[in-house]
């Protein structure tokens, strides 16, 4: 039996795939991949691995960048702290450094502290003079 093909124009390219798939209707195809996944078809099993690395590689490095983000704050707190010699709370320094929400530095801060970089001490902050835990470099 000859096998089905069908011809596809691509701007100047022409393409001819020759597969039992092109004589099929949808549902037909639907079938033949469920039959074939079924039967442990190894070129199937394979298209869903390369899928799934695509989107396993596609995932990671969104994080990444989204964890790198975060860094990059915690950097930028770090060095505002070693440059200034005055203390400050969550409050100011988000507002100086334009890191938002302020939740983000009470993170980073708390962070920070617990990896013994700065304390956070209840003093009157150099910014809005309220009491306040104000982060201090060691
Ligand atoms: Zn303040």
């Amino acid at each position: 039996m000859e096998i089905p093909s069908k011809e596809f124009i691509f701007g100047n390219t022409k393409v001819i795939v020759r597969s039992p798939l092109v004589a099929m209707t949808k549902e037909e195809r639907k079938k033949f991949f469920k039959e074939e996944w079924e039967k442990g078809n190894p070129v199937l099993k394979e298209i869903a691995e390369a899928a799934h690395d695509c989107l396993m590689s596609e995932y990671l490095r969104t994080n990444e960048s989204k964890s790198k983000g975060s860094n990059n704050n915690t950097e930028i707190v770090i060095n505002y702290l070693n440059k200034t010699d005055k203390q400050y709370c969550d409050d100011c320094l988000s507002e100086k450094l334009d890191i938002k929400p302020r939740q983000q530095i009470n993170q980073i801060c708390n962070k920070l502290k617990a990896s013994k970089i700065i304390t956070r001490e209840k003093r009157q902050c150099n910014g809005c003079k309220e009491d306040k835990l104000l982060n201090i470099i060691k």
